[in-house]
This record gives C-alpha cells, structure tokens and sequence, in this order.
C-alpha cells in the first residue's frame, strides 16, 4: 500500500491509494458543551434525505448520549476492540507523543496501528459489520425505558426507568467526517465511492454500488448504511447542492448543511478551508474553522487513531473524565479544555459566530469594544469585552454582525404583552 501523511497522526500511514487532496475541504466544529440533545438536526436531515421506503432505520445524522448510546450498538467500542486486539497481536503499546507536535503535527505523533495498517490479509481496512438489530434504536438507554414486564399493553407497574448516568453524560453529535482518508472508500471492491475534487465531500455512485457492503463493514464512525430497497449502500451527502450555492436561498454561494443549519442549541460551525497540495490546510487565520482547529486548538478530531483524517472537529465537554475523552478525542483534550474554559478576547468573539447565518462564513473581522467583566478563572485574571465580530460569505459581503453581549431589547410598556 502507498503512503501518504496524516496531520492528526503527525507520521505517514498506509492506505491503499495514493496521496490525493481536493482544493477545498467540507469541515465543521461542533461544540459538545453547548447541544442540548434536542435532536433537530437528526430530524431536519431524515426529513430532507432519508424519509423513504427502505431508509427507515437510517439517520446520516444522529445524536448519541455518551457513554452508554451509540448507533449502531456499541460502535466505538467494538471498533476499539478490535484496534486492541490487532495491537496485542502485534506487540505494539499504542501511544501519542505530545512532546513531538509541531506545524505538522499539532497533537504529537502517534505510534499504534491505524485501522488500515491493523486490516488483515484479505481485506483493506480492520473493521466489522453491525448486526441488523444494532441499528435499531438510534439513542439506546437513552431513549428506551425497561423492558417488557407482563401484564396489560406489557406495561410495568413499576413504571419506566432509564439505566441511570451515574455521574455524567454528553451529547455526541455525528455525521460522516468526509474524511481525507476514507476507509469506505479504500474498502469498496467497485469503486463506487469517490471524494469530490472542488469539496471533499464523499460520495456512493449509486449506479455503480452493487451493495457489498463493504463500506458498511469499513467505516469506523458507522456512517455508510445499507438499504435493503434498493440494495446499495447510502451515506450523508453532506447536503452538497447547498455546499455548491444551488439552493434557491443561497443567492450563489455556499451554504451550511440542513443538520448545521437548524441547530437550536448553536452548536455547530460548517465551512470549506482551503487545501494546499500536500493536504495541510492553506493557513488562513481570519478563516473562523482555520482559527478554531489550528490556531486555537479548541475542536479536535473523533478518534484521530482511526487513521481516516475526520474532518468533523468537537470542542470536548468541560466535564467528563479526562481519559474517556483523550481516548475519544486524542492529546489535546486538556489544551482544548483550558483555551475553552478561559477564552481568549478573540476566541470569544468568533464563538458567537456558530449558527448566526445560513451562509458558510469564509472570512471574519472583530471590531473592539469596550471592557465589561473582569473575573478570575482557575486562578487566573481573565477580562471579557464587548467586541463586534463580523463574518462574510464566498463573495466577501458581510453576512452577519454580532456583538459578544448580547443586546438587551425592552418591549415598550404598551405591548408589554404581545408577542
Ligand atoms: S440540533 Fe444542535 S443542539 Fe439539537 S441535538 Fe442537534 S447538535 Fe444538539
Ligand atoms: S466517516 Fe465513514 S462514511 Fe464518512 S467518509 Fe469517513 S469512512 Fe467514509
Ligand atoms: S450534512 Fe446533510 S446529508 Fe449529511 S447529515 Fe447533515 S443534513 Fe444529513
């Protein structure tokens, strides 16, 4: 197999193709701390995309409570199992070294098998596929009480339970990363699954799939899905005629996705970053995503070890336990977490920027405002100002223009009761 460079590892890795990168790359940040599990994205794309005979059991976009949900079934676990046993089997202790991070390597460099190094003789990529029942319940123990117990309309006079969260619990919100390696892609026999040159978006030729499945086996994060009705195998399209600027709303340029788009909770930031020819990201620190993932280190890869370069980035919750969330999220939890936690004038700023418009942002600008809280955070000085940020779409038109705190309207006393 080839080799080609993977940033989130800091080292080359095999994959069964040769390095190749889009101009553009489709990415987001999702802010953890902020979802309130309202499931409106998964709505909003089952609803666009995935409401037909055959895609019953399919949600492109799901929101699963940490650590117990997970869809399928314990998909990240039986995926890390197998990275475990392929590790055993190898003699190989995997393990990150921070002390190595550098411009091209921003969490340090990892030394374990990637799901491709770690495949076996007759297959492409290490991976498994879910049994049909494992599909069934997009938030297990989230969303289903006690089993049955008997008796009229099987209701229990104990009443319903859920397994309770014993001390915490966080909202994982996932589509497909159209990652810069897919494992899809390197699995399918067909080559029926292509990665578009102008977005990085990844795609099923739906003519050319013959439903193998082998995509389904791959993908670690789960995300290609088999329908029966049609036998070929489907995946988020990443809503790509609203990435392309062809919606009737989108006046021409690129638009976030429906599952960005309608998120209550402003958690989510989608975007294109420019790609440069070895794959890194063009530097481009005025770019709200560029300054998020690289500058500022706040959002960081799902599973990074996996090898498939995800281009979905999270900013990790403030409360769970730190080695759950360094297996999860990969060395730089604690960086993210301290930057997030005491944000930086400028952080502070872009963050408003999650969800204000539907138009992708490409560039943003802060105007300065003056002081308005000072605090001390983790026993440090730490000042909040109430500064303008200013974002503009593809054509550099501003689009949107926020202030760090936000205006105070008083309703005047004669419709003091209307809405
Ligand atoms: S719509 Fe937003 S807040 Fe609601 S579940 Fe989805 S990501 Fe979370
Ligand atoms: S998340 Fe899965 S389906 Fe999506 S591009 Fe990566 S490997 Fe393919
Ligand atoms: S990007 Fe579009 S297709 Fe993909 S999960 Fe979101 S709404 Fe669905």
């Amino acid at each position: 197999m080839p080799d080609v460079y993977n940033w989130h590892l800091g080292r080359t890795m095999t994959y069964p193709y040769p390095e190749a990168h889009p101009t553009k790359q489709f990415a987001a940040v999702f802010n953890i701390n902020r979802c309130i599990g309202c499931q409106t994205c998964t709505g909003s794309c089952k609803a666009t995309w995935t409401f037909s005979r055959g895609q019953e059991y399919m949600w492109w976009n799901n929101v699963e409570t940490k650590p117990y949900g997970s869809y399928p079934q314990h998909w990240d676990v039986k995926v890390l199992q197998l990275l475990d046993e392929a590790h055993q089997a190898a003699g190989v202790q995997p393990q990150w070294d921070h002390s190595q991070a550098s411009e091209q390597a921003p969490y340090g460099v990892y030394n374990g098998l990637t799901l491709t190094e770690a495949s076996g003789p007759n297959e492409q990529v290490l991976g498994y596929l879910p049994a049909e029942s494992e599909w069934r319940s997009p938030n297990f123990y989230e969303d289903t009480s006690t089993g049955y117990k008997g008796g009229a309309y099987g209701l229990s006079p104990d009443g319903a339970s859920l397994p309770e969260h014993q001390a915490w619990f966080f909202y994982l919100m996932r589509i497909c990363n159209h990652c810069t390696y897919p494992a899809c892609l390197a699995a399918c026999p067909r080559k029926a699954i292509y990665k578009r040159e102008e977005d990085g978006i990844v795609l099923i030729d739906q003519e050319r799939c013959r439903g193998y499945r082998k995509c389904v086996q791959a993908c670690p994060y789960k995300k290609s899905m088999y329908r029966g009705t049609t036998q070929v195998s489907e995946k988020c399209v990443g809503c790509y005629p609203r990435v392309e600027g062809a919606d009737p709303l989108s006046d021409g340029v690129p638009m976030e996705t429906r599952c960005m788009a309608v998120c209550p909770g402003k958690i989510r930031l989608n975007g294109l970053v420019d790609v440069a020819e070895d794959g890194s990201w063009v530097e481009n620190p005025k770019h709200p995503l560029y300054f998020l993932v690289r500058m500022e280190q706040i959002a960081l890869p799902l599973y990074p070890q996996f090898g498939t370069e995800p281009n979905i980035y999270y900013i990790p919750p403030r409360w769970a336990p730190r080695p759950y969330l360094r297996q999860m999220f990969g060395p730089g939890v604690d960086h993210a977490i301290e930057r997030y936690t005491a944000p930086s004038r400028e952080l502070l700023a872009v963050l408003q920027l999650f969800r204000t418009t539907q138009k992708m942002i490409f560039r943003y600008e802060i105007e300065e405002g003056p002081l308005v809280r000072e605090a001390e955070i983790n026993g440090k000085p730490w000042q909040m100002y109430n500064d303008t940020v200013i974002g503009f779409d593809a054509k550099d038109r501003e689009i949107v223009r926020l202030s760090v705190v936000e205006p105070l309207h008083e309703r005047p006393m004669e419709r003091l009761n209307s809405i």
